[in-house]
């Protein structure tokens, strides 16, 4: 199975995909996390791609899609969940044809919707553990020690993409750039939406239905 979490950042991806991963037995690849783990192992890659991220903009179509290629797997169990990928809609035909070439194609692409203003104060409020990658906010889900990661004791940071300035560019450019993804997907009848605004288990189990439902649906054409 190769799914695709959508979602303007600050929807929940990254914890919404973690319980999906666990649920169905996938393996996690978002583009933003392995980008970052570049920069912090201060790769040739980490060094190019530092300032552009920090900015807000996207790095170079080639480069993600080249980080996705080496890592996706789909067995006859589990699969992938790719979250920040595609992001444009050169992306979406760059890996449409690199699936093709493994004679697979999309499964199902699911897409967190909510709205910018909800967003601002997710974003702000968010740190996240240097170590292990876990995120808190300071206004809605404190650390129990400030500053201190409940789980692994690393010590929580702001992401420079989430400080105020650059949180509106990155919003319009999941609009401009990333919203157009979903009217193709929906054409192909694999999109399904899910009011992100909505409790985080709620939203999870919309989630875990889109997956039984598309798997359910496969069966019988199958058969
Ligand atoms: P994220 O963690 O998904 O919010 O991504 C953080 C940043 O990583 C983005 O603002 C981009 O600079 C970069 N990035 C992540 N995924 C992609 C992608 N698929 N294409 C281009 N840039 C990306």
């Amino acid at each position: 199975m190769i799914l695709t979490l959508f979602g303007p950042p600050g929807s929940g991806k990254g914890t919404q995909a973690g319980t999906l991963c666990r649920r169905f037995h996938l393996k996690h690849l978002a583009t933003g996390d392995l980008l970052r783990a570049e920069i912090r192992a201060r790769t040739p890659l980490g060094l190019e791609v530092q300032a552009i991220m920090a900015r807000g903009d996207l790095v170079s179509d080639a480069m993600v899609l080249a980080l996705v290629e080496k890592r996706l797997v789909n067995g006859t169990t589990g699969g992938t969940l790719l979250d920040g990928f595609p992001r444009n809609l050169q992306q979406l035909d760059d890996f449409d044809r690199s699936l093709a070439t493994r004679g697979i194609s999309m499964t199902l692409a699911i897409s967190l919707r909510i709205d910018d203003a909800l967003l601002i104060g997710r974003l702000t409020g968010r740190r996240v553990c240097t170590d292990c990658n876990r995120s808190f906010n300071v206004q809605t889900h404190p650390p129990e020690v400030s500053g201190i990661c409940d789980d692994c004791g690393g010590i929580l940071v702001q992401r420079d993409d989430d400080k105020e300035g650059v949180i509106a560019h990155r919003l319009s450019e999941y609009h401009a750039q990333t919203r157009p993804i979903l009217g193709a997907l929906a054409e192909r009848g694999i999109l399904v939406e899910i009011d992100a605004a909505r409790p985080i288990d709620e939203v999870r189990n919309a989630m875990f239905r889109a997956v039984d439902e598309r798997r359910a649906r496969i069966g019988r054409e199958r058969a």
